[in-house]
């Protein structure tokens, strides 16, 4: 019998020689930066087992509880195990919390009273707080409940503008919200070196003014988290990084105890906190996500790498390139037109287990200003720690890549989605 290669695999899948070749001369230039990243992966691993062997995780935590959820061990130990990993005095982590915004919102309410100011030191915050907020007028926004909000710009490099973080600050800010990705900006996402800078110069302005992080795309993508450089509070979502592809819904949020404990109450009622809750059957998932996360991150990182090599190769403007350091798992590639990001995402719909042969288009979506195309087959909905690219369309019709449970489906997602811009003439190798 014939011998197979590697590449008549992607032959069979509709990947052209000409992407074939193209992608393979930019491989072997990828192997010092994939070193890093399975350096850093190699240590996350280590970091959470330490964790769960702390706790003494055991089968008894597997074991489901419904109603009220009372003396459910399984949940409170998964929340000392994600306390542990993230160095933080205590953590909620629950399946009752929606998705990342769903979290955010709990932190934000949870800590902030009528009167009180919320500050944005790095200009807008993700889309879907912006109602959260009140920035766009919604019911129940926290504005609507009188907390006022401030936001400083980002200085046109990128970097933190401290002396318009220092006059913003005044006796009402109460909260300080740090985002760690960009989320759908162009704008670099901060390290958690930064960040601590960040939070050290805001609490030099106001010793007691709570540092929260939307830690959103961040987890184990470095050796720390924003709890080890100062941060108060951390918030995520469990269909991202710390959910490892496996957990199917929740979100967390680590911090200080007096913090958590009261976003336990936000989350139940006032006197019934982080004590009830049922989990449902959904720990098991939720503790192998944990412990699959950071090679999960690690897979998702190098299809990162992969994707800025390849499309800064052919002249479009990526954050970040492919060589720089890597703070979040999301690549952002200016495609310039909306019919670019079309062929992009049918790309790497194309290259997914699930609704490989859905066709992406632009929709309005509920918290999103612009329309929104999403490409993703995704065994849990909307979970982005899978493959998938998504982006506004309106300038600079930027398309954000992230996710990948696996190098490979990455690698084929992004080797698909050069297919598909070469099918529709967007480029030419
Ligand atoms: C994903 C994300 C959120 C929350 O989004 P959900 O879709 O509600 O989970 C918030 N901030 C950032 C930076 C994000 O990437």
């Amino acid at each position: 019998m014939e011998r197979l290669e590697r590449n008549d695999a992607y032959r069979t899948l509709g990947i052209s020689d000409k992407v074939l070749s193209f992608t393979d001369e930019i491989l072997p230039t990828l192997s010092a930066a994939f070193a890093r990243v399975d350096e850093v992966a190699e240590f996350n691993q280590a970091r959470v087992i330490a964790a769960m062997q702390k706790n003494g995780v055991n089968a008894t935590h597997f074991i489901p509880t419904t109603g009220y959820g009372t003396n459910d061990s399984g949940r409170d130990t998964l929340e000392r195990v994600y306390a542990d990993c993230f160095h933080a005095e205590s953590a909620l982590v629950r399946p009752q919390i929606t998705c990342g915004t769903h979290a955010l919102y709990l932190a934000l309410s949870a800590n902030l009273l009528p009167g009180d100011e919320l500050l944005s030191p790095v200009g807008a915050p993700y889309d879907t707080l912006e109602e959260v907020i009140g920035i766009r007028p919604s019911p129940v926004s926290l504005m609507e409940y009188g907390v006022r909000y401030r936001q400083v710009e980002l200085l046109p490099d990128g970097g933190f503008d401290y002396e318009g973080i220092r006059a913003a600050i005044g006796e009402r800010t109460k909260l300080i919200t740090i985002q760690r990705s960009k989320g759908y900006a162009v704008r670099p996402s901060f390290s958690v070196a930064q960040i601590g800078e960040l939070i050290a110069f805001c609490k030099q302005c106001k010793k007691d003014v709570i540092c929260m992080v939307d830690n959103c795309y961040g987890e184990f993508t470095e050796m720390r988290d924003p709890t080890d450089a100062g941060a108060d509070l951390i918030v995520g979502s469990l269909i991202k990084n710390p959910g490892g592809g496996l957990a199917a819904t929740g979100g967390y949020v680590c911090g200080r105890r007096e913090l958590v404990e009261r976003c336990g109450y936000r989350l139940n009622a006032p006197g019934m906190g982080r004590e009830v809750g049922a989990n449902l059957g959904l720990l098991p998932s939720v503790y192998q996500g944990l412990f699959l996360a950071p090679t999960v991150v690690q897979s998702a990182l190098k299809g990162a790498i992969f994707a800025a090599a390849c499309y800064q190769k052919l002249g479009f403007s990526v954050v970040p390139a492919w060589d720089a350091p890597r703070c979040d798992i999301i690549q952002s590639i200016e495609l310039g037109s909306r019919d670019a990001m079309l062929a992009f995402c049918r790309g790497i719909q194309a290259a997914a287990p699930v609704d490989s042969y859905v066709t992406p288009i632009p929709s309005p979506m509920a918290g999103y200003e612009s329309e929104i195309i999403m490409a993703a087959g995704a065994f849990n909905q909307g979970s982005s720690i899978e493959l998938s690219a998504d982006g506004p369309i309106r300038p600079p019709y930027a398309v954000y890549y992230q996710g990948g449970l696996t190098w490979y489906h990455a690698k084929l997602g992004v080797m698909m989605s050069l297919q598909k811009m070469l099918e529709a003439g967007e480029i030419d190798l």
